[in-house]
């Protein structure tokens, strides 16, 4: 543990201490953010005594992302939620965002500081040590990831970038250097799996230990994470931030339960239906949509901020002894279809097909019919089958069958050649908008 003294404090009294950063936040907030002063007059809270302490949190307002983009400007192109001035400043980063045009995130030197230092917790209870090497495949460009890997440095790691994209160039160097771990997306890990396979590469045989996966669900999924221990001959967790509060705020140990608060004291987490909107208990088993608040946060500090990540929650004892909160990450509330009035994760899809190896890939492709969330059944599911092996009506039958008692959905399971659906060296879409 990095910090003992903080991740093994009970978590009441994190609590308490997370009270009197908020209401301190609270006041920087009323101070300096004209975005935050307007919304929150407009709910009816003019002042942070108003707006109480953490206790009351849920009677404040959600903040959804396009609102943050609808203040940019021209003379403001961070947006009105920006408190520090310029020469406070130290670091913006980006985030790619669907229309085009990137949001700036900008960080001071504090700001740096702690998400390197949230993020070097994170990672670190994954068990990987100082004087051990980790390979990493993430670009340090213009995006928050960046940012992870100075946590490797922090945690006393000999750290090699390889950057994304080149298989050649990472095997090379896992192969002649022999470092301990590798931290990638998980889509990319099953893609080496694939492509050590094809080359008789003994990827299995090889020195790491560790599959740090981050930047996307689906390392949790039982299936698949079997597939990537398997194939790696490692032992794999997973690690979750997001952009706009912080890089790796979660991340998981060794006793693969779930990911905890790394960024506990610096994040304020909270759970909502994503629906409606309204509150969650942060109870053991939970499920919703993921929601965080700076604690600490100058630059641009964010105040119920809906992540659209949709977790499970754990709160039972863990054998590491650290006491916070874990989530497991089911999918994205994006990426989330109502069929006839059941949810449904495209993660969720893979992982119930998964459990059809050796049959098939893995690789699933979901294809809605209709514009929006709202789909009629059945819901089209490309299902890549496994290498050499031919469509079948028994099996598609056998998969829309399970698909059906686990998840409840009906579904149309069209079977596709082995390679016909597309791999990625970053990120996968599992559903084709
Ligand atoms: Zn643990």
């Amino acid at each position: 543990m990095l910090a003992p003294d903080v991740e093994t404090r009970p978590w009441p009294q994190q609590l308490a201490l997370d009270d009197a950063s908020y209401r301190t936040q609270l006041g920087y907030l009323f101070d300096r953010s004209a975005f935050y002063r307007g919304k929150l007059a407009a709910a009816g809270f003019d002042s942070a005594d108003a707006a109480g302490g953490l206790a009351d949190i849920a009677r404040l307002p959600l903040t959804e992302k396009r609102e943050i983009r609808a203040t940019c400007t021209p003379a403001n192109p961070i947006g009105a939620h920006l408190c520090a001035t310029p020469s406070e400043i130290v670091r913006i980063y980006s985030t790619s965002g669907t229309t085009g045009t990137p949001s700036f995130i900008p960080l001071t030197a504090g700001d740096l500081d702690n998400w390197v230092t949230a993020s070097a917790r994170s990672y670190a209870a994954s068990g990987i040590a100082a004087g051990q090497r980790i390979v990493s495949t993430y670009n340090a460009g213009p995006f928050v990831a960046g940012a992870a890997l100075a946590a490797f440095d922090r945690i006393g790691l000999c750290h090699v970038p390889v950057g994304t994209g080149n298989t050649e160039r990472l095997m090379l160097a896992v192969e002649l250097l022999r470092p301990d771990a590798v931290v990638l997306t998980p889509s990319y890990a099953a893609y080496v799996v694939e492509w050590a396979a094809e080359r008789d590469v003994d990827l299995g045989g090889s020195s790491v230990e560790r599959l740090l996966v981050a930047g996307e669900p689906g390392g949790g999924e039982p299936a698949f994470r079997a597939k990537l221990e398997d194939g790696w001959g490692a032992r794999v967790t997973e690690a979750m931030g997001i952009g706009d509060i912080g890089v790796s705020l979660w991340g998981e140990c060794e006793a693969q339960d779930g990911m905890h608060l790394g960024a506990r004291g610096f994040v304020h987490a909270e759970l909502i239906e994503p629906e409606t909107g309204v509150a969650l208990e942060l109870d053991d088993g939970a499920t919703g949509e993921l929601v965080l608040t700076h604690l600490q946060q100058r630059a641009a500090p964010l105040l119920r901020f809906r992540t659209r990540d949709h977790v499970q929650v754990r709160t039972s004892p863990c054998g590491c002894g650290r006491t916070s909160p874990r989530v497991r990450c089911i999918g994205r509330t994006d990426d989330m279809l109502i069929v006839r009035g059941v949810n449904v994760f495209p993660s969720a899809v893979r992982q119930v097909v998964s459990a059809f190896a050796p049959d098939v890939s893995g690789q699933i492709l979901v294809k809605p019919q209709a514009a929006g969330t709202k789909q009629e059944p059945p819901l089209p599911v490309s299902v890549e089958l496994a290498r050499g092996a031919s469509a079948d009506a028994a099996l598609a039958e056998a998969i829309r069958d399970r698909l059906r008692n686990v998840l409840l959905v009906q579904t149309r399971v069209d079977l596709v050649p082995w390679g016909s659906l597309r791999r990625s060296e970053y990120k996968s879409k599992l559903v084709e908008h």
